[in-house]
Protein backbone atom coordinates (compact mmCIF):
# COMPACT_ATOMS: atom_id res chain seq x y z
CA UNK A 1 0.00 0.00 0.00
CA UNK A 2 1.52 3.81 -0.86
CA UNK A 3 2.66 5.80 2.18
CA UNK A 4 3.83 2.48 3.38
CA UNK A 5 3.78 2.60 7.05
CA UNK A 6 1.24 5.51 7.05
CA UNK A 7 -1.42 3.11 5.47
CA UNK A 8 -5.13 2.56 7.48
CA UNK A 9 -4.73 -1.38 7.31
CA UNK A 10 -1.67 -1.97 8.46
CA UNK A 11 -1.28 -5.35 10.14
CA UNK A 12 -0.37 -5.42 14.10
CA UNK A 13 2.25 -8.12 13.65
CA UNK A 14 2.05 -8.56 17.56
CA UNK A 15 -1.75 -9.24 17.11
CA UNK A 16 -0.88 -12.63 14.39
CA UNK A 17 -1.25 -15.04 16.75
CA UNK A 18 1.66 -18.06 16.05
CA UNK A 19 0.28 -21.49 15.14
CA UNK A 20 -0.27 -23.82 17.64
CA UNK A 21 1.33 -27.09 17.30
CA UNK A 22 -1.92 -28.92 17.81
CA UNK A 23 -3.92 -27.21 15.70
CA UNK A 24 -5.03 -28.93 11.98
CA UNK A 25 -2.91 -26.89 9.23
CA UNK A 26 -5.39 -23.75 8.48
CA UNK A 27 -7.55 -24.38 5.48
CA UNK A 28 -6.15 -21.56 2.66
CA UNK A 29 -7.95 -18.18 2.33
CA UNK A 30 -10.02 -17.84 -0.51
CA UNK A 31 -8.28 -15.53 -2.99
CA UNK A 32 -9.44 -13.05 -5.06
CA UNK A 33 -8.23 -10.84 -7.84
CA UNK A 34 -9.61 -7.41 -8.59
CA UNK A 35 -8.44 -5.32 -11.39
CA UNK A 36 -6.33 -2.47 -12.04
CA UNK A 37 -8.97 -0.03 -11.14
CA UNK A 38 -9.29 -1.93 -8.26
CA UNK A 39 -5.67 -2.21 -7.49
CA UNK A 40 -5.31 1.37 -7.74
CA UNK A 41 -7.84 2.70 -5.36
CA UNK A 42 -6.12 0.05 -2.55
CA UNK A 43 -2.99 1.31 -3.17
CA UNK A 44 -4.21 4.87 -2.60
CA UNK A 45 -5.34 4.01 0.98
CA UNK A 46 -9.00 3.36 0.46
CA UNK A 47 -10.67 0.15 1.91
CA UNK A 48 -13.46 -0.55 -0.56
CA UNK A 49 -13.36 -2.47 -4.11
CA UNK A 50 -16.46 -2.33 -6.23
CA UNK A 51 -17.89 -5.80 -7.31
CA UNK A 52 -17.45 -4.37 -10.95
CA UNK A 53 -13.22 -4.48 -10.00
CA UNK A 54 -13.51 -7.76 -8.43
CA UNK A 55 -13.79 -11.38 -9.80
CA UNK A 56 -15.24 -13.58 -7.14
CA UNK A 57 -16.63 -16.97 -8.26
CA UNK A 58 -17.91 -19.04 -5.42
CA UNK A 59 -16.55 -16.88 -2.10
CA UNK A 60 -18.77 -17.22 0.59
CA UNK A 61 -20.60 -14.80 1.94
CA UNK A 62 -18.41 -12.62 4.44
CA UNK A 63 -15.34 -14.60 3.97
CA UNK A 64 -11.85 -13.52 4.29
CA UNK A 65 -10.12 -13.51 1.52
CA UNK A 66 -6.58 -12.70 -0.10
CA UNK A 67 -6.58 -9.67 -2.38
CA UNK A 68 -3.85 -9.87 -5.71
CA UNK A 69 -3.85 -7.39 -8.31
CA UNK A 70 -3.73 -9.08 -12.28
CA UNK A 71 -0.48 -9.85 -12.26
CA UNK A 72 -0.86 -12.12 -9.26
CA UNK A 73 1.09 -9.33 -6.54
CA UNK A 74 -0.64 -10.19 -3.04
CA UNK A 75 -2.53 -6.43 -2.11
CA UNK A 76 -3.61 -7.48 1.29
CA UNK A 77 -6.06 -9.56 3.07
CA UNK A 78 -10.22 -8.35 2.90
CA UNK A 79 -13.60 -9.06 4.28
CA UNK A 80 -15.71 -9.99 1.01
CA UNK A 81 -20.09 -9.21 0.67
CA UNK A 82 -21.65 -11.31 -1.99
CA UNK A 83 -24.76 -9.11 -2.00
CA UNK A 84 -23.08 -5.08 -1.68
CA UNK A 85 -21.98 -3.32 -4.50
CA UNK A 86 -18.55 -3.11 -2.54
CA UNK A 87 -17.51 -6.33 -3.09
CA UNK A 88 -13.97 -6.02 -0.99
CA UNK A 89 -13.26 -4.27 2.53
CA UNK A 90 -9.31 -4.41 3.22
CA UNK A 91 -9.30 -5.09 6.70
CA UNK A 92 -5.18 -5.70 5.94
CA UNK A 93 -2.20 -4.47 3.83
CA UNK A 94 -0.54 -7.59 5.04
CA UNK A 95 -2.00 -10.56 3.94
CA UNK A 96 -3.65 -12.48 7.23
CA UNK A 97 -2.30 -16.38 7.30
CA UNK A 98 -5.52 -17.87 9.00
CA UNK A 99 -9.00 -16.67 9.98
CA UNK A 100 -7.26 -16.81 13.84
CA UNK A 101 -5.55 -13.92 12.93
CA UNK A 102 -8.42 -12.01 11.70
CA UNK A 103 -9.95 -12.37 15.16
CA UNK A 104 -6.81 -11.41 16.56
CA UNK A 105 -6.55 -8.75 14.59
CA UNK A 106 -9.81 -7.04 15.27
CA UNK A 107 -9.87 -7.43 19.02
CA UNK A 108 -6.30 -5.35 18.53
CA UNK A 109 -8.45 -3.01 16.24
CA UNK A 110 -11.25 -2.72 19.26
CA UNK A 111 -8.98 -2.08 22.16
CA UNK A 112 -6.84 0.70 19.91
CA UNK A 113 -10.06 2.01 18.77
CA UNK A 114 -11.23 2.04 23.16
CA UNK A 115 -7.64 3.67 23.81
CA UNK A 116 -7.97 6.64 20.97
CA UNK A 117 -10.94 7.70 22.58
CA UNK A 118 -9.95 7.39 26.00
CA UNK A 119 -7.12 10.20 25.15
CA UNK A 120 -9.33 12.56 23.03
CA UNK A 121 -13.05 12.23 24.93
CA UNK A 122 -13.16 14.66 28.19
CA UNK A 123 -16.15 15.43 30.21
CA UNK A 124 -18.85 13.24 28.46
CA UNK A 125 -19.71 9.45 29.40
CA UNK A 126 -21.30 9.22 25.86
CA UNK A 127 -19.29 8.81 22.38
CA UNK A 128 -18.61 6.50 19.20
CA UNK A 129 -16.35 3.82 20.52
CA UNK A 130 -15.99 2.51 16.80
CA UNK A 131 -16.42 3.85 13.32
CA UNK A 132 -16.74 1.08 10.92
CA UNK A 133 -13.58 2.42 8.26
CA UNK A 134 -11.84 5.33 10.29
CA UNK A 135 -10.87 2.73 13.01
CA UNK A 136 -10.07 0.11 10.08
CA UNK A 137 -12.98 -2.02 11.43
CA UNK A 138 -15.02 -1.72 8.18
CA UNK A 139 -18.81 -2.51 8.79
CA UNK A 140 -18.89 -2.08 12.29
CA UNK A 141 -20.22 0.89 14.97
CA UNK A 142 -19.90 1.01 18.33
CA UNK A 143 -21.80 3.48 20.33
CA UNK A 144 -20.96 4.16 24.11
CA UNK A 145 -23.64 5.93 25.91
CA UNK A 146 -22.56 5.95 29.69
CA UNK A 147 -23.03 1.91 30.61
CA UNK A 148 -24.53 0.94 27.44
CA UNK A 149 -22.89 -0.14 24.70
CA UNK A 150 -25.03 0.32 21.16
CA UNK A 151 -23.22 -1.90 18.64
CA UNK A 152 -24.41 -2.18 14.64
CA UNK A 153 -23.08 -4.59 12.59
CA UNK A 154 -23.37 -3.55 8.59
CA UNK A 155 -21.83 -6.21 6.96
CA UNK A 156 -21.77 -10.26 5.80
CA UNK A 157 -18.52 -10.25 7.37
CA UNK A 158 -19.50 -7.81 10.99
CA UNK A 159 -22.55 -10.09 11.15
CA UNK A 160 -20.51 -13.46 11.17
CA UNK A 161 -20.65 -15.22 14.66
CA UNK A 162 -17.44 -15.25 15.38
CA UNK A 163 -16.30 -12.11 14.39
CA UNK A 164 -19.56 -11.00 16.82
CA UNK A 165 -17.96 -13.03 19.79
CA UNK A 166 -14.81 -11.45 18.94
CA UNK A 167 -16.11 -7.90 19.50
CA UNK A 168 -18.42 -8.26 22.35
CA UNK A 169 -15.33 -9.77 24.53
CA UNK A 170 -13.25 -7.45 23.76
CA UNK A 171 -16.14 -4.71 24.57
CA UNK A 172 -16.57 -6.14 27.86
CA UNK A 173 -12.68 -6.32 28.65
CA UNK A 174 -11.99 -3.13 27.27
CA UNK A 175 -15.04 -0.90 28.56
CA UNK A 176 -16.82 -2.96 31.02
CA UNK A 177 -20.53 -2.25 30.13
CA UNK A 178 -23.36 -3.22 32.26
CA UNK A 179 -25.38 -3.47 28.77
CA UNK A 180 -24.50 -4.28 24.95
CA UNK A 181 -27.52 -3.85 22.76
CA UNK A 182 -27.33 -5.10 19.20
CA UNK A 183 -29.25 -2.43 16.91
CA UNK A 184 -30.40 -3.65 13.68
CA UNK A 185 -31.21 -1.52 10.64
CA UNK A 186 -33.40 -4.00 8.49
CA UNK A 187 -32.32 -1.89 5.43
CA UNK A 188 -29.20 -2.76 5.65
CA UNK A 189 -29.76 -6.26 6.67
CA UNK A 190 -31.72 -6.58 3.03
CA UNK A 191 -29.32 -4.47 1.33
CA UNK A 192 -26.83 -7.20 2.77
CA UNK A 193 -28.99 -10.61 2.40
CA UNK A 194 -28.81 -11.00 5.56
CA UNK A 195 -32.28 -12.89 7.38
CA UNK A 196 -33.54 -10.48 9.85
CA UNK A 197 -32.38 -10.29 13.27
CA UNK A 198 -34.67 -8.30 16.44
CA UNK A 199 -32.77 -5.01 17.89
CA UNK A 200 -32.22 -6.24 21.34
CA UNK A 201 -29.32 -6.52 24.39
CA UNK A 202 -26.93 -9.20 23.58
CA UNK A 203 -25.52 -8.90 26.51
CA UNK A 204 -26.99 -7.74 29.71
CA UNK A 205 -30.52 -7.11 30.43
CA UNK A 206 -30.62 -2.98 30.62
CA UNK A 207 -31.35 -1.09 27.61
CA UNK A 208 -32.15 2.28 28.88
CA UNK A 209 -30.03 4.85 30.94
CA UNK A 210 -28.82 7.96 31.33
CA UNK A 211 -26.21 9.59 29.83
CA UNK A 212 -24.66 13.10 29.69
CA UNK A 213 -22.80 15.25 26.98
CA UNK A 214 -20.47 18.26 27.87
CA UNK A 215 -22.59 18.35 31.19
CA UNK A 216 -26.24 18.19 29.65
CA UNK A 217 -28.11 14.54 30.87
CA UNK A 218 -29.86 13.13 28.21
CA UNK A 219 -32.32 9.87 28.75
CA UNK A 220 -30.80 6.96 26.12
CA UNK A 221 -33.31 4.46 25.10
CA UNK A 222 -31.62 1.65 23.10
CA UNK A 223 -34.60 0.09 21.52
CA UNK A 224 -35.75 3.36 20.03
CA UNK A 225 -34.71 6.52 18.20
CA UNK A 226 -32.62 7.20 15.04
CA UNK A 227 -28.66 6.68 14.69
CA UNK A 228 -27.70 4.22 17.62
CA UNK A 229 -29.57 6.67 19.68
CA UNK A 230 -28.37 10.00 19.69
CA UNK A 231 -26.42 12.46 17.56
CA UNK A 232 -23.17 11.86 19.14
CA UNK A 233 -21.12 13.34 16.18
CA UNK A 234 -22.15 17.14 17.16
CA UNK A 235 -20.86 16.51 20.35
CA UNK A 236 -17.89 19.14 20.08
CA UNK A 237 -20.06 21.48 18.12
CA UNK A 238 -22.90 21.90 20.93
CA UNK A 239 -19.75 22.68 22.78
CA UNK A 240 -18.56 25.29 19.96
CA UNK A 241 -21.82 26.71 19.54
CA UNK A 242 -22.37 27.35 23.60
CA UNK A 243 -19.62 29.97 22.88
CA UNK A 244 -21.97 32.09 20.61
CA UNK A 245 -25.46 31.41 22.08
CA UNK A 246 -27.11 33.95 22.75
CA UNK A 247 -30.90 36.08 23.31
CA UNK A 248 -33.95 34.24 21.70
CA UNK A 249 -32.92 31.02 20.62
CA UNK A 250 -34.39 28.84 17.83
CA UNK A 251 -33.47 25.12 17.19
CA UNK A 252 -34.57 24.03 14.22
CA UNK A 253 -34.31 19.93 13.35
CA UNK A 254 -34.19 19.93 16.83
CA UNK A 255 -34.73 15.92 17.31
CA UNK A 256 -34.33 14.86 21.26
CA UNK A 257 -32.83 18.55 21.82
CA UNK A 258 -29.22 18.75 21.40
CA UNK A 259 -28.47 22.23 20.87
CA UNK A 260 -31.20 23.28 22.22
CA UNK A 261 -30.71 21.91 25.73
CA UNK A 262 -27.18 23.48 25.52
CA UNK A 263 -28.99 26.93 25.09
CA UNK A 264 -31.40 26.63 27.70
CA UNK A 265 -29.05 27.44 30.55
CA UNK A 266 -27.27 30.80 28.43
CA UNK A 267 -30.38 31.93 26.02
CA UNK A 268 -33.63 34.03 27.06
CA UNK A 269 -35.77 32.08 25.29
CA UNK A 270 -35.16 28.60 22.92
CA UNK A 271 -37.70 27.15 20.80
CA UNK A 272 -36.85 23.71 19.25
CA UNK A 273 -38.92 22.73 16.13
CA UNK A 274 -39.04 19.00 14.89
CA UNK A 275 -40.83 16.67 12.45
CA UNK A 276 -41.06 13.97 14.96
CA UNK A 277 -43.38 14.15 17.84
CA UNK A 278 -42.09 11.03 19.23
CA UNK A 279 -38.06 13.04 19.38
CA UNK A 280 -40.06 16.25 21.08
CA UNK A 281 -41.50 13.84 23.65
CA UNK A 282 -38.46 12.95 24.67
CA UNK A 283 -36.62 16.40 24.45
CA UNK A 284 -39.34 17.61 26.71
CA UNK A 285 -38.31 14.61 29.04
CA UNK A 286 -34.43 15.90 28.50
CA UNK A 287 -35.30 19.36 29.43
CA UNK A 288 -36.91 18.46 32.99
CA UNK A 289 -34.11 15.91 33.65
CA UNK A 290 -31.84 19.54 33.25
CA UNK A 291 -34.25 21.49 35.05
CA UNK A 292 -34.93 23.77 31.81
CA UNK A 293 -37.55 25.10 29.98
CA UNK A 294 -37.48 24.72 26.20
CA UNK A 295 -40.54 25.56 23.65
CA UNK A 296 -40.72 22.77 21.65
CA UNK A 297 -42.90 22.67 18.19
CA UNK A 298 -44.04 20.23 15.68
CA UNK A 299 -44.00 21.13 12.68
CA UNK A 300 -42.50 21.67 9.04
CA UNK A 301 -39.39 23.05 9.75
CA UNK A 302 -39.65 24.49 5.82
CA UNK A 303 -43.05 25.72 6.16
CA UNK A 304 -42.37 27.25 9.47
CA UNK A 305 -39.94 29.09 8.46
CA UNK A 306 -41.56 30.29 5.87
CA UNK A 307 -44.25 31.49 8.26
CA UNK A 308 -42.24 32.92 10.96
CA UNK A 309 -40.38 34.99 7.96
CA UNK A 310 -43.67 35.97 6.65
CA UNK A 311 -45.05 37.82 10.21
CA UNK A 312 -41.14 39.17 10.54
CA UNK A 313 -39.91 37.06 13.74
CA UNK A 314 -36.91 37.72 14.80
CA UNK A 315 -34.29 34.93 16.46
CA UNK A 316 -29.99 35.92 18.39
CA UNK A 317 -29.07 32.26 17.58
CA UNK A 318 -30.64 29.99 14.83
CA UNK A 319 -29.48 26.14 14.26
CA UNK A 320 -30.17 24.58 10.86
CA UNK A 321 -29.38 20.60 11.47
CA UNK A 322 -31.31 19.30 8.92
CA UNK A 323 -31.54 15.16 7.87
CA UNK A 324 -29.16 14.09 5.03
CA UNK A 325 -30.90 15.93 1.93
CA UNK A 326 -28.63 14.43 -0.45
CA UNK A 327 -28.73 10.27 -0.51
CA UNK A 328 -26.47 10.50 -3.77
CA UNK A 329 -24.63 12.45 -5.66
CA UNK A 330 -27.78 12.87 -7.94
CA UNK A 331 -29.83 14.31 -5.41
CA UNK A 332 -27.40 17.30 -5.00
CA UNK A 333 -29.07 19.99 -6.84
CA UNK A 334 -31.99 19.54 -4.96
CA UNK A 335 -29.86 19.05 -1.85
CA UNK A 336 -28.34 22.38 -2.32
CA UNK A 337 -31.64 24.27 -3.50
CA UNK A 338 -33.59 22.51 0.06
CA UNK A 339 -30.30 24.04 2.08
CA UNK A 340 -30.33 27.50 0.61
CA UNK A 341 -34.13 27.69 1.30
CA UNK A 342 -33.39 27.11 4.98
CA UNK A 343 -30.17 29.01 5.34
CA UNK A 344 -31.79 32.26 3.30
CA UNK A 345 -34.43 32.48 5.58
CA UNK A 346 -32.80 31.70 9.04
CA UNK A 347 -30.24 34.16 7.42
CA UNK A 348 -33.20 36.86 7.27
CA UNK A 349 -34.61 36.43 10.42
CA UNK A 350 -31.29 37.18 12.80
CA UNK A 351 -31.03 39.99 14.40
CA UNK A 352 -28.09 42.01 13.87
CA UNK A 353 -25.16 40.54 16.12
CA UNK A 354 -26.92 37.10 15.68
CA UNK A 355 -25.02 33.20 14.88
CA UNK A 356 -26.39 31.24 12.34
CA UNK A 357 -24.92 27.81 13.17
CA UNK A 358 -25.41 25.46 9.76
CA UNK A 359 -25.19 21.70 9.63
CA UNK A 360 -24.72 19.42 6.94
CA UNK A 361 -24.69 15.28 7.13
CA UNK A 362 -24.77 14.53 3.44
CA UNK A 363 -21.23 13.46 2.50
CA UNK A 364 -22.07 14.14 -1.07
CA UNK A 365 -22.23 17.66 -0.29
CA UNK A 366 -18.62 18.90 -0.11
CA UNK A 367 -17.77 21.14 2.57
CA UNK A 368 -16.76 23.97 -0.83
CA UNK A 369 -20.50 23.42 -1.91
CA UNK A 370 -21.69 23.81 1.11
CA UNK A 371 -19.81 27.48 1.42
CA UNK A 372 -20.76 28.12 -1.89
CA UNK A 373 -24.34 27.77 -1.15
CA UNK A 374 -24.11 30.11 1.95
CA UNK A 375 -22.29 32.80 0.45
CA UNK A 376 -25.25 32.70 -2.07
CA UNK A 377 -27.98 32.98 0.28
CA UNK A 378 -25.96 35.62 2.47
CA UNK A 379 -25.98 37.53 -0.79
CA UNK A 380 -29.95 36.86 -1.32
CA UNK A 381 -30.43 37.99 1.84
CA UNK A 382 -28.35 41.08 1.77
CA UNK A 383 -26.25 39.87 4.49
CA UNK A 384 -22.41 39.69 4.98
CA UNK A 385 -22.21 37.36 7.90
CA UNK A 386 -18.75 36.66 9.06
CA UNK A 387 -17.55 33.01 9.16
CA UNK A 388 -16.93 32.39 13.11
CA UNK A 389 -15.82 28.17 12.69
CA UNK A 390 -16.11 25.84 10.03
CA UNK A 391 -16.76 22.61 11.81
CA UNK A 392 -16.89 18.69 11.31
CA UNK A 393 -18.06 15.53 13.32
CA UNK A 394 -16.72 15.18 16.84
CA UNK A 395 -13.18 13.95 16.59
CA UNK A 396 -14.67 10.28 17.96
CA UNK A 397 -15.99 10.17 14.68
CA UNK A 398 -12.57 10.27 12.79
CA UNK A 399 -12.54 11.09 9.44
CA UNK A 400 -9.62 9.38 7.58
CA UNK A 401 -7.64 11.35 5.19
CA UNK A 402 -7.38 8.51 2.39
CA UNK A 403 -11.59 7.71 3.13
CA UNK A 404 -13.81 10.85 2.07
CA UNK A 405 -16.67 8.85 2.82
CA UNK A 406 -15.80 9.10 6.39
CA UNK A 407 -15.42 12.78 6.44
CA UNK A 408 -19.16 13.74 6.35
CA UNK A 409 -20.52 16.34 8.67
CA UNK A 410 -19.96 20.30 8.32
CA UNK A 411 -21.11 22.48 10.81
CA UNK A 412 -20.47 26.09 10.25
CA UNK A 413 -20.87 28.99 12.39
CA UNK A 414 -21.91 32.68 11.16
CA UNK A 415 -21.96 35.79 12.59
CA UNK A 416 -24.29 37.94 11.07
N1 LIG B 1 -29.98 18.50 15.81
C1 LIG B 1 -30.29 17.17 16.27
C2 LIG B 1 -30.23 16.14 15.16
C3 LIG B 1 -31.13 16.40 13.99
S1 LIG B 1 -31.43 15.01 12.99
C4 LIG B 1 -29.36 16.79 17.41
O1 LIG B 1 -28.37 17.47 17.63
O2 LIG B 1 -29.64 15.81 18.09
C5 LIG B 1 -32.62 15.59 11.91
C6 LIG B 1 -34.00 15.78 12.50
O3 LIG B 1 -34.79 16.40 11.51
C7 LIG B 1 -34.74 14.51 12.88
O4 LIG B 1 -35.09 14.60 14.25
C8 LIG B 1 -36.02 14.51 12.02
O5 LIG B 1 -37.16 14.08 12.74
C9 LIG B 1 -36.14 15.97 11.67
N2 LIG B 1 -36.83 16.32 10.43
C10 LIG B 1 -36.74 15.72 9.21
N3 LIG B 1 -37.43 16.42 8.29
C11 LIG B 1 -37.99 17.47 8.93
C12 LIG B 1 -38.79 18.58 8.51
N4 LIG B 1 -39.16 18.71 7.25
N5 LIG B 1 -39.16 19.49 9.44
C13 LIG B 1 -38.76 19.36 10.73
N6 LIG B 1 -37.99 18.35 11.17
C14 LIG B 1 -37.61 17.42 10.29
Amino acid sequence: MSGGGEAPHRTLAAVTSPPHASSPPAAALPAVQVSRRGAARICGGHPWVYRSDVSARGVPPGALVQVVEPRGRALGSALYSSASQIALRMISSDPLADEASLLALVAQRVRDAAAYRRRLVEGSDAYRVIFSEADFLPGLVVDKYAGLLSMQALTQAMDRDDLRACVLETLRQELAPVAIVERVDPRIRDLEHLPPRPTRATFGARTETEFSLNGIKFLFDGLAGQKTGAFLDQRENYAAAVRYAHGDALDVFCYQGGFALHFAPLCRSVTGVDLSRAALEIAERNAALNGREVEWLEANAFDLLRDYADVGRRYDTIVLDPPAFAKDRRALAGALRGYKELNLRALKMLRPGGVLVTCSCSFHVSSAEFLEMLSSAAADAHRSPRVLEVRGQSRDHPAVLNIPETNYLKCVILSV
